[in-house]
């Protein structure tokens, strides 16, 4: 690793220079937990008119409510301040345009080696499975009523975020 990062830790030098961030506590300030792509056209503050404090992020491919989303927004809700919970998956994702064999091909051709045993949890029907997933939340017995959650997609094209559920 010598070396492989020097960019990153001089621009992270340059950050802490004015750092403003310290002395903050881990609570979402605004009170919104957000479950998102991981893709890099994303800003999950920005698109949502917020800032560093003011929500908790939870990505990963195809901005899907897994086991770990759920244990993060239970975290969220019960000891970080959590009321809202936004569900935003995305236009042009790859989770939802490609299938899991071409998807498992493409990597086994990167990779040069077989990639056929490796998950991809792909999405056939992404308005279906954002209704599935926000519902999950809804449902989780330890995530009350009173909190609110939203499903949403988010087109990378205008960047609107498009109320489904
Ligand atoms: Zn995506």
């Amino acid at each position: 690793m010598t070396g492989d990062f020097d960019d990153i830790l001089t621009a992270n030098k340059e950050f802490a220079e004015d750092f403003t961030l310290s002395g903050f506590d881990g609570v979402a300030h605004a009170g919104i937990a957000v479950v998102t792509c991981m893709d890099s056209r994303i800003d999950p503050l920005g698109m949502l008119g917020l800032k560093p404090g003011d929500a908790k992020i939870f990505r990963n491919p195809g901005g899907r409510v897994t086991e770990q989303a759920l244990e993060a927004l239970v975290l969220g809700v019960h000891l970080l301040n959590v009321n809202r919970v936004l569900v935003i998956p995305h236009t042009r994702c790859a989770m939802s345009s490609s299938t899991l064999e071409d998807v498992r091909r493409r990597v086994g051709e990167s990779a040069g080696q077989d990639a056929s045993w490796q998950t991809f949890s792909m999405v056939t029907d992404q308005e279906a499975a954002l209704r599935d997933d926000v519902h999950k939340v809804q449902a989780h017995p330890l995530i009350p009523d009173s909190v609110k959650v939203g499903g949403f997609v988010y087109d990378v094209d205008t960047g609107l975020i498009n109320p489904i559920v």
